[in-house]
């Protein structure tokens, strides 16, 4: 028994890092969870880890640049473990890494595809049903770079910052009962941390992995913000590096 019990969520880009870590610690409060990534054998296999420590998951291919995939995610889920309850929009990609007018103008829109145009695919999918029951809990998962530029992340900045106002959006309007929450995650150590180093572009790229953080620290932030203890932070875009929140959350 836990905090979710009984709640429905889908976590993107669960397949590995910062989603995977999140899907754990979700299924672990009580939730049942769908995982997605392009890589549906990838994201079984996560799920697999959970059901064999007794949670509730399953995994599935899912591009969340492409519609038609992404509503065959949420009915899936519907039917596996039904109404969603709760969307975390975590999947997500660096590249193009590169000068602005050097980068391939195909790999820059595609990174925007996929870092704001999948999440709103994502919100569309579930919001008519979330506003139908009269509750629900959308999560875009967000960054600094949301919020200041970085050299040779203009396709990954531009992208976080729509991000971050479709989080602004969905507070205005995204209907009553609706919690909606940015959440910045902080500097972890993962594959996306991997490629950042190998780019030697602009300071994320000189951190030593040393001095990345746990994965489980963003993971538990986001399953605490599922949760209905959060609901009066709704239309905030909180930081991991927030002490009050992080507080409250839970992490040490
Ligand atoms: P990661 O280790 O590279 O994992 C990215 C995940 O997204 C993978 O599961 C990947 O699986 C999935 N994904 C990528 N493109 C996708 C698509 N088109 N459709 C569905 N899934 C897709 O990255 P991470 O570090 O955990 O990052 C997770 C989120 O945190 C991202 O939104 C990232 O921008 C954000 N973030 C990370 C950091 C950091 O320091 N790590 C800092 C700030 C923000 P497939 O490749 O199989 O699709």
């Amino acid at each position: 028994m836990g905090d979710l019990d009984g709640r429905v969520a889908i976590v993107t880009g669960a397949s590995r890092g910062i989603g995977a870590g999140a899907a754990r610690t979700i299924a672990a409060a009580g939730a049942g969870v769908m995982l997605a990534a392009r890589d549906g054998a990838l994201a079984e296999t996560v799920a697999a880890e959970i059901r064999a420590s007794g949670g509730r998951a399953r995994g599935m291919a899912c591009d969340v640049s492409d519609l038609a995939e992404v509503e065959a995610l949420v009915a899936a889920t519907r039917a596996e473990f039904g109404p969603v309850d709760a969307l975390v929009n975590n999947a997500g990609v660096i590249e193009p890494i590169g000068a602005p007018g050097e980068v391939d103008p195909a790999a820059w829109a595609r990174s925007v595809e996929i870092n704001l145009v999948g999440a709103y695919y994502c919100v569309h999918a579930v919001l008519a049903e979330m506003r139908a029951r009269g509750r629900g809990v959308i999560l875009n998962v967000s960054s600094g770079a949301a919020h200041r530029p970085l050299e040779g992340w203009s396709a990954y900045c531009a992208g976080k910052a729509g991000l971050a106002m479709l989080t602004d959006a969905l507070a205005l309007e995204g209907g009553e009962g609706i919690a909606v929450y940015g959440l910045s995650p902080g500097t972890v150590d993962t594959d996306m941390q991997v490629r950042i180093r190998a780019s030697g572009i602009n300071q994320v790229s000189r951190i030593p992995r040393e001095n990345l953080g746990a994965v489980e620290a963003p993971a538990r932030a986001i399953a605490y913000l599922l949760g209905d203890e959060a609901r009066d932070l709704s239309g905030r875009e909180l930081s991991i590096s927030d002490p009050d929140f992080r507080r409250r959350a839970g992490i040490a």
